[in-house]
């Protein structure tokens, strides 16, 4: 294990340069048609100390600031590698940090941090609760020092790869929906096919995603991270970090798109001529360029105040919009570079299509930022 990582950027950069030359496009393409979980890639990322640069020094870890994980995740996508399979323990850990007791964190941050176990679950949303969080109905009753679980979460990614889960509840039934909510880091292992259902769902992309079923689990009351009725206020800031380094593996993603498109354009001759010499050709491609920088800084300026704890909820989700209609807009023009090829599996155009398709819909969709952005910061009334 090397938890020594330093806070160079260039240092960090080149590491995952190296580590990505190791897994190439053509080991990506295997597990897209196979749908397999990368073991290895997440292993080597592990044994490097990449993904526990967030865990504080004390607790074996880099204790590094957000934006290390946002270039480390921004590069793993750069080389068309893809962070999903583990970048969780990235954002997940910031709620954990903030608000878990010093108990909670001496139980696990060390573990994770010498790669013994994985924090790479995230439960929240519910099949009846999308972008309604408030509205969710897994809940969680005292009873005694325990409390007892039950319900359902959909889409919960890596389930099958974690052995930790952070897990959003109900605990109150009260009128105040935001104190109704509370927050628990579950170890899911002793549990697994008794109490806790994890059932995998296919789906387009190579995501690890599954549905789990909570019947009657009962965990100590020292799995409740911070205060009761306070998770919904945590996971708000945990959010942020999310937004931040999903928009941080988009910037990665265009970037991709570009320069796949760019090279392509210079090489391939039509008409006796390399297609890059029509403007119709260039013009879209320095549009996405010029789109993906300007959203690069935002994702910049958002790292930039969430490491000076300054509030940054306008900021994240500018970011994490903005990057996500980058990555959209380059992967578009790289499907319409590639002409016909884009759709061969070989050229790998269409995998990444496919995969950066998600971040306007998840973790939070493009509407559901617009209606931030019209209410909390632009004042406008309420649409739901
Ligand atoms: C591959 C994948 C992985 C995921 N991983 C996780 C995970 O690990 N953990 C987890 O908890 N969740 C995860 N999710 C869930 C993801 O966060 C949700 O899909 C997302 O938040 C949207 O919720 P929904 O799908 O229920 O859409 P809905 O809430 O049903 O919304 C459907 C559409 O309607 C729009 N809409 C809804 N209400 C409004 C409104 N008031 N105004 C305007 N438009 C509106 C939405 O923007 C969206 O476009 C994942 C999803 C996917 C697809």
């Amino acid at each position: 294990m090397n938890n020594n990582i330093n806070n160079n950027w260039t240092d960090i950069k080149s590491g995952i340069e190296k580590i990505c030359k190791n897994f190439p496009e053509s080991y990506w393409n295997k597990l897209d048609q196979s749908r397999s979980y990368p073991t290895d890639f997440v292993d080597t990322l592990t044994k490097s100390g990449y993904l526990s640069i967030l865990i504080p020094e004390k607790y074996g870890g880099s204790g590094l600031p957000i934006r290390a994980a946002s270039v480390i995740l921004e590069e793993i996508h750069r080389w068309g590698a893809n962070g999903a399979a583990c970048h969780a323990q990235m954002y997940i850990m910031g709620s954990l940090l903030k608000h878990g007791s010093d108990e909670l964190k001496q139980k696990y941050l060390p573990e994770i941090a010498a790669g013994k176990i994985r924090l790479q679950a995230f439960g929240v949303t519910e099949p009846s609760s999308g972008s309604d969080t408030l509205s969710i109905k897994t809940s969680a009753k005292k009873s005694g020092n325990k409390f007892i679980i039950n319900g359902q979460k959909v889409w919960t990614s890596r389930a099958e790869y974690s052995d930790l889960i952070l897990l959003l509840t109900k605990t109150d039934d009260s009128e105040v929906k935001q104190e109704n909510l509370s927050l628990f880091l579950i170890d899911m292992r002793p549990h697994l096919n008794k109490s806790i259902i994890i059932k995998p769902i296919k789906t387009m992309i190579n995501h690890s995603s599954t549905e789990i079923f909570f019947e009657n689990l009962e965990v100590d009351e020292d799995c409740l991270v911070g205060s009761l009725g306070s998770g919904f206020k945590y996971i708000l800031d945990g959010m942020n970090a999310e937004r931040i380094l999903i928009a941080s593996e988009c910037i990665g993603d265009a970037k991709y798109f570009i320069d796949k498109a760019t090279t392509y354009a210079n090489e391939r001759k039509v008409f006796s001529r390399p297609i890059a010499k029509n403007q119709a050709i260039q013009f879209p491609i320095a549009q996405a360029y010029a789109n993906t920088r300007a959203a690069e800084l935002m994702v910049k300026e958002a790292c930039s105040l969430f490491d000076s704890n300054i509030k940054c909820g306008e900021e994240s989700n500018l970011a994490k919009l903005l990057a996500a209609d980058a990555s959209w807009e380059a992967a578009d023009i790289a499907m319409q570079t590639f002409g016909g090829f884009s759709f061969s599996e070989e050229y790998n155009i269409e995998r990444k299509f496919r995969e950066t398709r998600l971040y306007r819909i998840a973790p939070v969709s493009t509407n559901m930022i617009l209606a931030y952005i019209s209410h909390k910061v632009l004042g406008m009334p309420r649409s739901y």
